[in-house]
């Protein structure tokens, strides 16, 4: 194996999807729905399949899925892009991530960016060769355990050296949504610094009350400078899909479409104009998807706390992040996790796999609320154990 990746392993999902199916717990590690989305969406792919959408798309995405990933971004944020340039359809965000990194990135360029963070950044910033400036995240007790960063600390990271600003809002693992002005701070330090941004919005829909999520790209100066990426699995419930996209300056796009393009090449054929007709359901549906999800979370977030642990509560996501502490006085996470099913029958995911600096994350589990009300609540009886 390249030296590139040593370290790296077998990604944490795969590890405690299979510890699930193995012990027969209740997962609430891995963040997929446990329920199947718009029926017109699965309809949708089931007639592309048997009106012979079987072969290989065109390079860039089928024309009708770039064109509603368009009105989407207008409908939702009143950004503007260009059809044929300016929007490439990729694997998932995974690919997007990785198309991107290694299209625009050089040897020792650094990316400054978030952790906890999303683990495919890490792998595919090390196999672009770049190098990583993680900025803290960390539960600021004034703000009622809301994650935030320290301002001088994000300065001092973005340098000559930095080539990208690696950006998620709403946030994995924390639930964290990126607020107005915390965006400014990014947005006018990427300026000064001349430096692009690339934004995974993913959860750009499963965002709660309180908080709004805002892309990078519709901040003055940045959307020359902004390449967002997202995907249709969290709003679709397809995770398994993995149709994703990114939209941006044609130059960005290009870089990113030159790696991805001897990556997979293409994917998906039906799934893509499936996706295109769940991009264009009315508002009413979005809205609908997130205050199902914020129930969910309700449930989950406060089972957690009844269950013993420090639970944050998150303004956006699948996933609250716990301090384990009170439950478990060393604190150790990943044995935790790896516990976890045969104690109680359920399955979680420890934040430290997610963190540069591990021991930030040592003593952090997340949990995952994307199931049936009945599981959460079968598995929040069975959390309540640990106490006894
Ligand atoms: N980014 C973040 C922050 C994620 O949580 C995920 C996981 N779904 C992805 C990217 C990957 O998305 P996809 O499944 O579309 O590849
Ligand atoms: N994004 C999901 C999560 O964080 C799934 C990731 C994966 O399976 N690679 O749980």
């Amino acid at each position: 194996m390249t030296a590139k990746l040593a370290g790296f392993g077998t990604t944490i999902f795969a590890e405690m999807s299979a510890l699930a199916v193995k012990t027969g717990a209740i997962n609430l590690g891995q963040g997929f729905p446990d329920t199947d989305g718009p029926i017109e969406v699965l309809d949708a792919a089931v007639a592309a399949i048997r009106d012979g959408f079987n072969q290989y798309p065109p390079g860039p995405g089928m024309p009708v899925l770039r064109q509603a990933i368009v009105e989407h971004q207008r409908r939702f944020y009143g950004l503007d892009y260009d059809v044929e340039t300016e929007v490439l359809v990729t694997a998932g965000a995974t690919e997007a991530l990785a198309g991107a990194l290694l299209g625009m990135l050089d040897e020792g360029d650094e990316v400054v960016l978030f952790e906890p963070m999303y683990d495919s950044y890490q792998a595919c910033i090390a196999l672009a060769g770049g190098v990583l400036k993680p900025v803290v995240l960390r539960p600021d007790p004034e703000a009622g355990g809301r994650y935030g960063f320290d301002r001088d600390e994000f300065r001092a990271a973005v340098t000559g050296r930095t080539k990208l600003i690696l950006l998620n809002t709403p946030h994995n693992p924390t639930g964290k949504v990126f607020n107005r002005d915390e965006l400014d701070l990014i947005a006018a330090v990427a300026q000064e610094h001349d430096v692009l941004v690339v934004t995974d919005e993913v959860y750009e829909h499963l965002v709660f009350s309180g908080a709004e999520h805002v892309p990078m790209a519709g901040l003055p100066g940045m959307a020359e400078r902004t390449l967002t990426i997202s995907s249709g699995g969290k709003t679709f419930n397809t995770t398994g899909w993995k149709i994703g996209w990114m939209c941006g300056p044609a130059s960005m796009v290009t870089a990113a479409k030159t790696a991805k393009q001897f990556l997979t090449y293409v994917n998906g054929a039906p799934f893509q104009p499936a996706t295109a007709v769940g991009l264009q359901l009315p508002d009413a549906f979005f809205s609908r998807l997130a205050a199902d999800l914020e129930h969910k979370r309700d449930r989950l977030y406060a089972g957690l706390v009844a269950a013993g642990f420090t639970a944050y509560r998150p303004e956006a996501t699948y996933f609250t992040t716990v301090d384990i502490r009170p439950v478990q006085a060393d604190g150790d996470g990943i044995a935790f996790c790896r516990s976890l099913p045969e104690r109680v029958g359920v399955v979680a995911i420890p934040n430290q796999v997610f963190y540069a600096n591990q021991e930030h994350g040592r003593h952090l589990v997340r949990f995952a609320c994307c199931k049936r009300l009945d599981v959460i609540d079968a598995a929040v009886e069975r959390l309540a154990d640990l106490a006894s």
